[in-house]
């Protein structure tokens, strides 16, 4: 994955920046796109309704990324979903890593409960869907100047914008053509982009193996969902493919708690009939849990027999813990046994540790981080792009994080990601012309029993940032959806 000239050139891609007059002429474009198209999103003043909605924040055109880089990606998606697959099932490795963690991190230990007594009570449904997103930068090594692929986190739970990306890069096809891009130059450097129909293949075969045509696909989503529009994408490709929209419903987990029961054989039903699959696009955060009613929602869902995406096992194998502990000598290895696909897989890790124990190691490691804070990043067990904390507040809190808190922690190495140009657009406010950085997310599902599940991988997603931005996240607000332009190296 070497690259040690960075003056390799996008011969055939559009010289930035663009004249004034043309990028306000393909921004109109843009807009008119993106709502011809269900590219948009609630407004972040009224999140309960789609009446008025805006475009996505998004890019102009899309970003160059390493063509390489991208592949590699690509290549391991299948290796990564069939590895949180099998992680999932060991009870016994999340209870046991997690036992510091669950020590002041309340959200991890209602989710450990409720594994628990999965594990007590056995599988009532032994078939599982896993619908995950892992997410990278384009990193560069500092003392190589090469660009690795290096992993920010896995997402086994509500991987979003999906539907967005894939609608941008039919837009962003469009953009190249209109600056008089050649179309084989198009063709190479813009890959096919279609997660939603991999998203919704899943969800069919899942409610299909159910094998009831009455059964119920129950998205469970939040109280207030400004991406509703990229979620409904989903549902409305679920039809397509013959789920009848009568059996298609969409519920918070506090509905749940309201409607759902289980009966003597452990089906989940709502309204007499049985849960097919329960979607989550919700209950990644303790937000989603007020009270104690919609735990015992999730509990319910995790004793029955509806397929879960994800299951309570994949989502506990969803915690950055697990993904620091994956990083340690021979833990990996136990749940790939193939030494090259273990490997291929741990080529795409960044230098992660934990801080619970006092031993040597763990020591100098927090001394590193104090004396260089530029090059660490600090991070609780929570999702949803809220968390992270870097430099001097990084360095505090090494300092007074009480003993017992200290589980709930990791500490990961910063990366350092490809700088790239481009225009950002955001509703409502001028396009502005930055130096960007970029995530790539690649989209993939595991469906099955224990043994073998089948693999898919299909689509992806760029999300990117101002390069002073530390926070990433779409829906938070800091970053905007994007493509790549794949570049090769000459
Ligand atoms: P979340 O579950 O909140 O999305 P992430 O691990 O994805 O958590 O972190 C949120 C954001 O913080 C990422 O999208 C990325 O922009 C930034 N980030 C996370 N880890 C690193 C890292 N090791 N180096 C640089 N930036 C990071
Ligand atoms: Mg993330």
């Amino acid at each position: 994955m070497a690259q040690k000239d960075d003056r390799v050139l996008l011969l055939n891609a559009p010289r930035l920046p663009l004249p004034e007059d043309k990028v306000k002429e393909l921004a109109g474009d843009l807009h008119d796109y993106a709502h011809a198209h269900g590219l948009v999103m609630r407004l972040s003043t009224d999140k309960m309704s789609s009446e008025v909605c805006q475009t996505t924040p998004l890019t102009l055109l899309p970003s160059p990324f390493p063509k390489n880089v991208f592949d590699e990606a690509v290549r391991i998606q299948n290796l990564y979903a069939s590895l949180y697959h099998y992680i999932a099932y060991d009870f016994d490795f999340l209870i046991d890593i997690h036992k510091n963690v669950v020590k002041t991190d309340e959200f991890t230990r209602k989710m450990i409960e409720i594994l628990k007594k999965v594990k007590e009570q056995g599988l009532k449904q032994p078939v599982t869907l896993a619908i995950q997103r892992s997410d990278y930068m384009c990193h560069k090594d500092q003392s190589s100047a090469e660009y690795d692929l290096k992993q920010i986190e896995i997402n086994n739970i509500a991987s979003s914008m999906g539907a967005h990306a894939e609608r941008l890069t039919q837009w962003h096809i469009r953009v190249l053509k209109a600056l008089e891009v050649p179309d084989d130059v198009i063709r190479r450097a813009i890959p096919e982009n279609k997660p939603i129909p991999m998203i919704a293949e899943a969800l069919f075969k899942a409610w299909s193996h159910f094998n009831n045509p009455d059964a119920w696909v129950l998205v469970v989503v939040e109280n207030v969902n400004q991406n509703q529009i990229d979620q409904r994408h989903v549902e409305y490709e679920l039809e397509k493919l013959g789920v009848p929209m009568t059996r298609i419903i969409r519920r918070t987990l506090t509905q749940c708690y309201e409607q759902l029961s289980l009966n003597e054989s452990s089906d989940l039903l709502i309204d007499g009939k049985p849960v097919a699959i329960v979607y989550f696009r919700a209950g990644y955060s303790p937000d989603h849990y007020q009270s104690d009613k919609e735990w015992e929602a999730r509990e319910r869902m995790e004793l029955s027999t509806a397929i879960k995406t994800p299951w309570i096992g994949l989502q506990v194998a969803n915690t950055k813990k697990t993904q620091q502990v994956l990083s340690e000598d021979g833990v990996l290895e136990r749940f790939i046994g193939k030494p090259r696909e273990a490997r291929d897989i741990r080529r795409s890790f960044a230098g992660m540790w934990a801080l619970e124990n006092s031993d040597e190691v763990t020591l100098k490691v927090v001394q590193g981080a104090q004396k260089h804070p530029e090059a660490f990043v600090l991070k609780p067990q929570t999702e949803g792009g809220a968390a992270l904390h870097t430099g001097d507040e990084m360095v505090q809190m090494l300092k007074e994080l009480p003993e017992e808190e200290r589980g709930a922690y990791i500490l990961m190495e910063k990366l350092r990601p490809m700088i790239i140009e481009n225009y950002l657009v955001f509703a409502g406010k001028p396009v502005t012309f930055a130096k960007a950085v970029s995530e790539l997310g690649i989209y993939g599902y595991a469906f099955g029993a224990k043994d073998a599940p089948e693999l898919k991988t299909a689509g992806h997603l760029l999300r990117s940032k101002p390069e002073s931005t530390a926070m990433g996240g779409v829906a938070a607000g800091y970053a905007v959806v994007d493509t790549p332009f794949l570049y090769e190296f000459i």
